[in-house]
């Protein structure tokens, strides 16, 4: 079951409901809306919106738009769309800045508590005070302030009287705390920028570890799960909450971030390939974003199952991506249409056939599943069939096409290849066959047989298509590359275009995101960007076989 799989979060909350503690949680995925979602994001909205699911409680889709700069409505949109295909719906929808009223007010609060000052040390200067781990810091000349003059200051850089950087609020804790996320955090900062939600009304913005714990405890989260690198802050959380007099006391729990092999998985990252032109927009099929992951021919299921067997643990650790392929083959083998394409075309001329003459053969929709049905697939005297299917020169067990020897033409007949036709530079441009009639599939015959079936396609009756194969956009595995840059670590044959042609009756009503197995071969999914009314473009999800080698 998708979302019983056991992890220590679960068991967090049967106790918590077990014992009292809540009589229902609410749980939330709160991304920023600084870019498009990538497939960690999808293991945390499989665990929130999974966990609310199991446990009957709720789940909201919050919006973290607490800087100005870096978002945008383009991406709100994407996310919601995004979350909605991966098969879940929030209860509710929010936006952090619909908070700022509250937030400021929580502010005020705290400079009353005398827990809160403005500081003018300059950015450098902070960082000179704020210590190092194995030193102390030291308290900043601003951090005696009345609260009359503090709140006066925040009043003002509220009020837009000072510029970018000049002044910030600060929490009062403690500069020689051992944990450096209490001496004396940032808590508000002046930033004269427009914001997506609220336009121009704020010139001051709150920073994620002053808004973050007030945005779950406004929403009366339960369970605040987030990734392994805020177990540090989780003490100034918990001091947020605690010192802003918040009602409902939500508890944050960390867990591990998923990370893929030959993956970069940071919105950061991901948009400076979009920027930088490596990648055709941010649903490129190669990125490991949902909307790249949906158009290349990704499932839902297939991402869920694959984030349910990963589980949830707490240490970090590397995923091989190998193993999303697997959840994906299982996931497609019974739902993907059997077909028969070429993607590397050689013609095949079967000199004894009649010309003209075209018959319809029936063959399976699946291998594995006969209520699946057949389907008519033409077949004439001229067919391709794939150029790594035929050796003029057969190497050591080689037991397709070769001159003399006789091979099975999937569901239809036996051929025996007579005769090559060559260009000026000696390539094989034609292979001649002939075929025995009495071989047809189907018919029972068993007078011989032969090692090797291949597929084939009708050249007198078939569609153009274009096939994109991929690979993986980064070279990150070999160990001596640990600490390189990324973009010198891009692949750059991450993809392969070829122009070949497939059978016409499977493909008959094909469109955009329709999914096929291609016999021999692997999952393809039709382009939603190039495939036009003359030619259908796929690409290719998984490859029928793994190449990995354990
Ligand atoms: P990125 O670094 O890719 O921008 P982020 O953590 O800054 O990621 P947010 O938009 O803040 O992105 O993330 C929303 C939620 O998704 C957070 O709770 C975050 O912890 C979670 N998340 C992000 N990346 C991963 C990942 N690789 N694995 C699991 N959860 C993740
Ligand atoms: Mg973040
Ligand atoms: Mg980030």
């Amino acid at each position: 079951n998708e979302t019983n799989s056991s992890n220590f979060i679960r068991n967090i909350i049967i106790n918590d409901l077990e014992t009292g503690k809540h009589d229902s949680i609410i749980t939330r995925f709160p991304p920023e809306p600084n870019g498009y979602l990538h497939i960690g994001h999808a293991k945390s909205i499989c665990l929130n919106f999974g966990l609310a699911k199991e446990f009957n409680g709720k789940v909201n889709l919050r919006f973290d738009d607490t800087n100005p700069v870096k978002e945008d409505v383009e991406y709100v949109n994407s996310i919601k769309e995004d979350v909605q295909w991966l098969g879940f719906d929030w209860n509710n929808l929010f936006f952090a800045s619909d908070y700022f009223d509250e937030m400021y007010n929580r502010a005020l609060l705290l400079i009353k508590k005398g827990k809160a000052y403005v500081c003018d040390l300059s950015p450098e200067e902070m960082r000179e005070y704020r210590g190092t781990l194995t030193e102390p810091g030291k308290d900043s000349p601003y951090r005696n302030r009345t609260v009359e003059e503090n709140l006066n200051l925040f009043e003002r850089m509220k009020n837009g009287e000072f510029k970018d950087g000049e002044k910030v609020l600060r929490a009062k804790i403690d500069m020689s705390s051992p944990n450096i996320n209490f001496r004396d955090p940032i808590i508000y900062r002046i930033a004269h920028a427009s914001h997506h939600n609220t336009g121009n009304k704020w010139c001051i913005y709150p920073m994620y570890c002053f808004a973050h714990p007030l945005e779950d405890a406004i929403e009366g989260i339960t369970h605040s799960i987030c990734t392994l690198e805020f177990e540090d802050q989780r003490p100034i959380y918990d001091w947020f909450v605690r010192e802003c007099e918040m009602e409902n006391i939500p508890r944050q729990i960390e867990f591990a971030r998923l990370n893929l092999t030959n993956t970069v998985m940071s919105k950061r990252k991901l948009k400076q390939l979009v920027d930088e032109g490596i990648v055709d927009g941010w649903d490129d099929p190669r990125m490991p974003t949902i909307s790249g992951v949906r158009r290349r021919g990704y499932t839902p299921e297939s991402i869920r199952n694959f984030c349910s067997e990963i589980g949830v643990a707490r240490a970090d650790s590397k995923v091989d991506s190998q193993l999303l392929d697997h959840f994906l083959r299982e996931d497609l083998q019974p739902k993907a249409p059997l077909v028969m394409g070429v993607l590397k075309p050689l013609k095949l001329v079967i000199t004894n056939y009649p010309e003209g003459q075209t018959e319809m053969l029936d063959i399976e929709n699946n291998a594995k599943d006969e209520t699946k049905g057949t389907r008519q697939v033409s077949f004439s005297r001229e067919l391709y069939i794939e150029q790594e299917d035929f050796m003029e020169e057969p190497i050591k067990k080689y037991f397709r096409l070769f001159p003399g020897n006789e091979v099975r033409l999937k569901g239809a007949y036996f051929v025996k290849c007579t005769d090559v036709i060559k260009d000026e530079n000696g390539n094989v441009v034609e292979v001649h066959c002939t075929y025995d009639p009495e071989t047809k599939s189907g018919s029972g015959f068993t007078g011989r047989k032969v090692k090797a079936t291949i597929h084939w396609v009708d050249a007198n009756n078939c569609k153009p298509c274009e096939f994109r194969l991929f690979e993986p956009l980064i070279l990150d595995d070999a160990p001596e590359n640990e600490g390189k840059h990324f973009l010198d670590q891009i692949n750059e044959s991450s993809i392969e275009i070829l122009q070949g042609f497939a059978e016409t009756t499977q493909l008959k009503d094909a469109k955009p995101l329709d999914k096929f197995q291609f016999v021999r071969n692997g999952f393809y999914s039709v382009d939603t960007k190039y495939t036009t009314d003359d030619k259908l473009v796929f690409n290719r999800i998984v490859p029928l076989k793994s190449s990995f080698k354990p």
